[in-house]
């Protein structure tokens, strides 16, 4: 609980003024709730001693009257207020989350599904923004009427009669409290299969078109709808437990309520209390219901913010393990890149995906990388992208080791043209620019030209401005591909890393790719990983991956001199052409 609120102190300090404000509203709001019933048995005692006059009635009535508009203004403001400042807090909480995911390396992404992620800034972030919120109206408002009403009940009323009556009061709430407790446990395991189930809706609307074409409909609806029942089961737990004592609650809410009237009328028969009075105190009672209810859901509410806040910051503590320190040095060129003894695991796999890799790359050459699929040649490349650290070895730029350098400037090294091809649901020209927001329009132009993207623009409903996007894709595979080379090309990086990004253009298409990256890139490096060998035979150096090592290294002549796998593949190639 103390965790919750130190954890959003930033954000109460920031608008120390304004919750300031509330709590003083809150204070007006719940102390003026209790007046019209004292008002009211102050009336009803003077009607009944007859010893009520036109004047006095006046101040009664409009006094029964004012209140109440004056709450309802006071409201306005209130409500206002505290919602706006509701928003304030996502809003905030939200893009220090999206912040710290960007910040984020590849080993989390491992651990934690999208699902989750998403459940975490969503459904845990909304409960830790009604605690910063309705909650401050809950205690305040609720203790200010329990408060107030038991001032008026012993000093205008009867002491005697209040404790009598309300004695009951903290017992059950004791009560309450421990019982409260033990649904923690529900409420964890509630937020993890909620998160299960926002995945699994997520990997139904993502596969829809997949789904569809393999007639899966059937069975992928089961798995989403087996991920509702367990959410909504879960739920059926909670609500099973509420039901449960909410009347326990009831009952000794009435239980107080007997003793108030028989006590009370007890009283008033042997003059100790007047009628008015009576009166009076019954409507206090009856006030404490709802105030009381609602206090004794604040261990709930408190609860479920400790679970969400635990889960919300579990991933703001994340501290990668690829990051910048403050000796990290810039780097905007390089001469060459050396790869020493380079060995790779994924975090949570046992086995090395890449062993033992030497190599050099220097600048200016075009290196291929060839191999069976799964040999590790995307896992290799990859490492110049920082996304984890290597396992063993060290990769240097220029004799320095990667690790040294700041990741962005790494970063912004390397064009990388990844097998999959992310599109955002933008346009073409602006799917492109995500390479390099400050590309001028001739530089798209030449980056289109580049990646022979510029005929199939011209089919397109509206050329570059079409909207295309991951579900409603209306980009085929090859123009897919295209569009991200394009979007390296706008960068201009010392490096361009296409990791099999011809596999889906025609034979042509991707001789015309290569052809214009040798024109204009000839001082730069690329890294071409490709199954065709027509995409690579003319590199500077050919890298034969096999298994996670690398087997052969050599210019395409070297390589068929001799037989190894190379050869073999190259000799199928060309026998099925
Ligand atoms: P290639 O690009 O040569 O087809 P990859 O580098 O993609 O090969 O994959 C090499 C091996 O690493 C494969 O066995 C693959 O299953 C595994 N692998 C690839 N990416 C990941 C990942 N993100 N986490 C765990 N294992 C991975
Ligand atoms: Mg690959």
């Amino acid at each position: 609980m103390r965790d919750v609120f130190k954890h959003l102190g930033w954000f109460f300090k920031q608008n120390s003024k304004t919750y300031i404000m509330a709590g003083v509203a809150l204070v007006v709001l719940s102390s003026t709730s209790v007046l019209p019933a004292k008002l009211l048995g102050l009336a009803i005692e003077a009607i009944a001693n007859r010893t009520i006059n036109v004047k006095s009635l006046i101040f009664y009535c409009l006094s029964l009257l004012l209140i109440p508009v004056a709450r309802y203004l006071v409201n306005i403001v209130y409500h206002y207020t505290v919602n706006k400042l509701g928003q304030k807090l996502s809003f905030q909480l939200r893009e220090k989350y999206i912040e710290h995911l960007f910040e984020l390396d590849a080993v989390t992404y491992s651990k934690y599904t999208k699902g989750d992620l998403i459940s975490r800034a969503t459904n845990d972030l909304q409960v830790l923004t009604v605690v910063a919120t309705s909650f401050l109206q809950t205690v305040v408002f609720n203790s200010g009427i329990v408060i107030f009403a038991i001032l008026i009940m012993v000093f205008t009323i009867d002491p005697i009669l209040t404790l009598v009556s309300i004695l009951v009061m903290p017992i059950a709430i004791f009560i309450l409290n421990k019982v409260r407790m033990n649904k923690r446990k529900y409420y964890r395991k509630h937020h993890e299969i909620y998160a299960d189930m926002t995945e699994k809706v997520l990997e139904s609307i993502e596969g829809v078109k997949t789904v569809r074409a393999y007639c899966q409909e059937e069975n992928d609806f089961k798995k989403t709808k087996q991920a509702i029942d367990n959410d909504v089961n879960s739920w059926r737990k909670i609500l099973k437990f509420e039901s449960a004592f909410t009347p326990l609650f009831e009952f000794i809410y009435i239980f107080t309520y007997f003793c108030a009237f028989a006590f009370g009328s007890y009283m008033v028969i042997t003059s100790r209390i007047s009628t008015g009075d009576l009166i009076s105190f019954i409507m206090y009672v009856g006030m404490l219901y709802g105030p009381l209810i609602s206090l004794s859901s604040v261990l709930n509410t408190v609860n479920n913010a400790t679970i969400s806040d635990t889960r919300y910051n579990e991933i703001m503590n994340i501290v990668p393990e690829v990051k910048n320190d403050e000796a990290s040095i810039p780097v905007l060129d390089f001469k060459k890149i050396e790869f020493k003894n380079v060995s790779f695991k994924y975090p949570f796999d046992d086995v090395e995906v890449i062993k033992n890799i030497n190599l050099e790359i220097n600048k200016g050459e075009t290196i291929g990388i060839v191999g069976p699929t799964g040999s590790g040649k995307s896992t290799l490349i990859r490492q110049l992208l920082r996304e984890f650290n290597v396992t063993s070895g060290q990769i240097l730029i220029d004799g320095v080791d990667i690790k040294n350098y700041k990741i962005e400037d790494v970063h912004n090294l390397v064009g990388y043209v990844p097998q999959s091809h992310i599109l955002f649901r933008k346009t073409v020209d602006e799917n492109i620019l995500v390479g390099n927001p400050n590309a001028s329009y001739q530089l798209m132009n030449q980056a289109i030209m580049l990646s022979d993207f510029e005929k199939d623009i011209k089919e397109l409903a509206y050329g570059r401005e079409t909207i295309v996007g991951e579900l409603g894709n209306s980009l085929s595979g090859g123009q897919r591909q295209r569009l991200s080379i394009a979007r390296a090309l706008v960068k201009e990086p010392q490096i361009l890393i296409l990791d099999d990004s011809l596999s889906a253009v025609d034979a042509l298409t991707e001789s015309n790719i290569i052809k214009n990256l040798q024109i204009s890139r000839k001082d730069k490096t690329n890294i071409i990983v490709a199954h065709r060998f027509s995409a690579i035979y003319k590199a500077d150096k050919i890298i034969v991956l096999q298994n996670g090592k690398i087997t052969d290294v050599g210019t395409h002549d070297e390589l068929i001199k001799h037989e190894n796998w190379y050869k073999m593949q190259y000799i199928e190639q060309l026998s099925n052409k």
